[in-house]
């Protein structure tokens, strides 16, 4: 029987209770016939069954401009270290590590405006716990001015990351410490 990652399971229940009446119609996980028979697709179950692919409907049911923030978060909590995600496709545009999570055009025949696609990495699959969409630590910094506002640069995600297992403050001391 195939199953959603822990990770894309943890992440629908997120919108679900953020938006409890979004339209589902366009929904989706596992993949369907036609996707199958294409061969690649992270909505296709592995060997063990396990699809690490979501498609949440674009309708949120609020303001349209909600989607594009929702995605946001999403694009955020993985640019800040969330390595369960492996990229997201939304409205013509793909983000994912390549060039730090910057929005790129996307080429491929969907241009997907009726649902937003995250896929998951492997990391996701037994790891289901809670997404933090709504961090924004470093913008935080940013707004609270100051040289502690510095960007990261994308290729220290993984300072990042080790960090917030050890500091779970707003500053950056446990970045620091590790890298000292
Ligand atoms: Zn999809």
């Amino acid at each position: 029987m195939p199953k959603l990652c822990k990770a894309g399971k943890q992440l629908r229940e997120q919108i679900d209770d953020d938006y409890p009446d979004r339209d589902r119609k366009s929904d989706g996980w596992v993949a369907d016939a036609r996707h199958v028979a294409k061969g690649t697709s992270d909505h296709i179950p592995d060997a063990r069954g396990i699809v690490r692919a979501l498609d949440i409907d674009a309708n949120l049911n609020a303001h349209p401009e909600e989607t594009y923030a929702l995605v946001e978060k999403i694009r955020k909590c993985a640019k800040r270290g969330d390595k369960r995600i492996k990229y997201i496709i939304y409205d013509g545009k793909i983000m994912s590590p390549i060039l730090g999570w910057k929005r790129r055009k996307y080429k491929g025949a969907n241009p997907h405006r009726s649902h937003f696609h995250i896929s998951f990495t492997t990391l996701g699959d037994n790891d289901g716990k809670w997404f933090d969409l709504e961090g924004d630590r470093d913008e935080r910094l940013k707004e609270d001015g100051g040289k502690l506002g510095k960007d990261i640069p994308s290729n220290s995600v993984s300072d990042l990351s080790s960090s917030r297992l050890g500091c779970r403050c707003d500053c950056k001391c446990g970045s620091s410490i590790s890298l000292a």
